[in-house]
């Protein structure tokens, strides 16, 4: 009799891609249901179901296993906002206001080195760190985003990749024209991937002129893809566009027609409540990025009033060059830091908000969360299993709390993305990390040359 309904048991359990044992589920899902003891199947790139071990292991056998060891499986990070070939750029020039960083370093020494070959390493080098310390979906603004998303399919790693267009030459299209031509191409080619997201990128209101914008637009709509642009970073920004167009940049987009789910604006600082309200009725998301926000002293964001009106709020690093690491964990630890500190109110953004923002909110935020940001049946498989071996992890109250306040980066001890173990014990399977570091080391001399000019 136990044998017989055992023997049925087997040949009930339903053959699967991969199982994820033994681990702390922590779902962020609609009830925010954390499961002691959980464990997560995964077939085709996406989850079949979540539960506890035992439910699992009576429903579903796994071709493949995942043992989390105890620790905490949760979705994968999504860094919504960043310029991820910058990483070569890390530590070029710091400790400057954000008009000179950006006209007297950053542009020139884009102009004089970034090609695709750049591109390639750069995103290579920044896939590999980001594997590394839980990302599994980034938000991506840059020049030959083609070789951006051709990266992030070899490494496995999924990416909102947005093509930038501007009025002036850049590095990989001299002119608007030829920038558009290049995004439609990129488009065709890339919708319909399920890694890479393409998207467009028109840099900002300040460099964008309002035919671009509309051009922009115009593009994105057409292919129903994410269009991302910086929205009121800083005072200058604020200054600039209200003495051009009497208006904030909020309200300048929205008299274009261009805001609607989908669009992502980096940073809001300077969103004051009538810009919020404007974001929020059209679904607009906004990335908010604390670390890069204070290292160019470019003001708090108003985090604290964003969650409480509902606005879809991510969290990313941005670029390197201002940050100067990938690593979302420290960019949860001091999101939940400074909006406590900006608004002297340690209330204004719980552990479990920030964490929210920083995995389901990013998706909210680029108008993808059917996709992603949560382990929920349907999804797409994209999780990482958090260790608890460091001593900096004991004793554990509440999971949430440790993995805001106390985890690091380094914590993260395997990765899945679309249902593949794209990091094991570490070691990241799709990228090898030697030759990606020595290649951003080749492309360190030739930066170093180029600012001697
Ligand atoms: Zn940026």
């Amino acid at each position: 009799m136990i044998l017989s309904s055992l023997l049925a048991f087997a040949l009930a359990a339903q053959p699967v891609d991969l199982v994820v044992t033994h681990g702390t589920v922590v779902t962020v899902d609609a009830q925010r249901r954390v499961l002691a003891d959980g464990a997560v199947a995964i077939d085709k790139g996406r989850i079949v179901a979540v539960g506890t071990g035992a439910e699992i292991a009576a429903a579903y056998a796994g071709r493949e296993s995942l043992d989390a060891g105890g620790g905490i499986v949760m979705p994968g990070l999504v860094n919504t906002h960043g310029h991820a070939a910058m990483v070569l750029f890390r530590g070029v020039a710091d400790d400057l206001r954000l008009m000179d960083w950006l006209q007297k370093y950053i542009f020139p020494a884009e102009a004089r080195n970034v090609t695709a070959d750049f591109v390639r390493a750069g995103t290579r080098l920044a896939a590999l760190e980001m594997i590394e310390s839980g990302t599994t979906t980034f938000v991506d603004m840059y020049y030959f985003e083609d070789q951006v998303a051709e990266v992030a399919k070899q490494a496995g790693i999924r990416a909102v990749a947005g093509s930038t267009v501007i009025d002036f030459p850049a590095p990989d299209n001299k002119t608007r024209e030829e920038a558009l031509a290049y995004a439609e191409r990129y488009i065709k080619k890339w919708k319909g991937d399920p890694l890479v997201t393409p998207a467009v990128a028109p840099h900002s209101t300040y460099i964008g002129s309002p035919e671009t914008l509309k051009a922009v637009d115009e593009l994105s709509r057409r292919y129903d893809v994410p269009l991302l642009i910086h929205l009121q970073e800083s005072p200058d920004e604020q200054r600039t566009i209200l003495e051009r167009y009497h208006k904030s940049s909020t309200e300048h987009l929205r008299d274009l027609g261009v805001l609607r789910k989908g669009v992502l604006g980096a940073h809001g600082v300077w969103l004051n409540e009538r810009d919020r309200r404007i974001l929020i009725d059209n679904n607009v998301g906004v990335a908010h990025c604390p670390q890069s926000n204070m290292k160019l002293a470019s003001g708090a964001a108003p985090v604290k009033e964003m969650l409480a009106e509902g606005l879809r709020l991510g969290l990313g690093t941005d670029g390197a060059a201002s940050n100067n690491d990938l690593d979302m964990f420290e960019e949860m630890l001091t999101a939940a830091l400074l909006s406590k500190h900006a608004s002297v109110d340690p209330t204004a953004a719980s552990a479990a908000q920030v964490l929210e923002m920083a995995t389901l909110g990013g998706a909210r935020a680029v108008g993808l969360e059917d996709q992603f940001g949560s382990l929920e049946k349907g999804k797409r498989a994209d999780l990482i299993v958090v260790s608890l071996d460091a001593a900096r992890l004991h004793p554990l109250y509440d999971p949430v709390s440790h993995l805001v306040y106390a985890t690091k980066g380094a914590d993260v001890r395997h990765s899945v993305i679309e249902g593949r173990v794209v990091m094991r014990d570490r070691k990241v399977l799709t990228l090898d990390a030697a030759a990606v570091v020595s290649e951003a080391e080749r492309f360190h001399q030739q930066v170093v040359e180029s600012l001697k000019r």
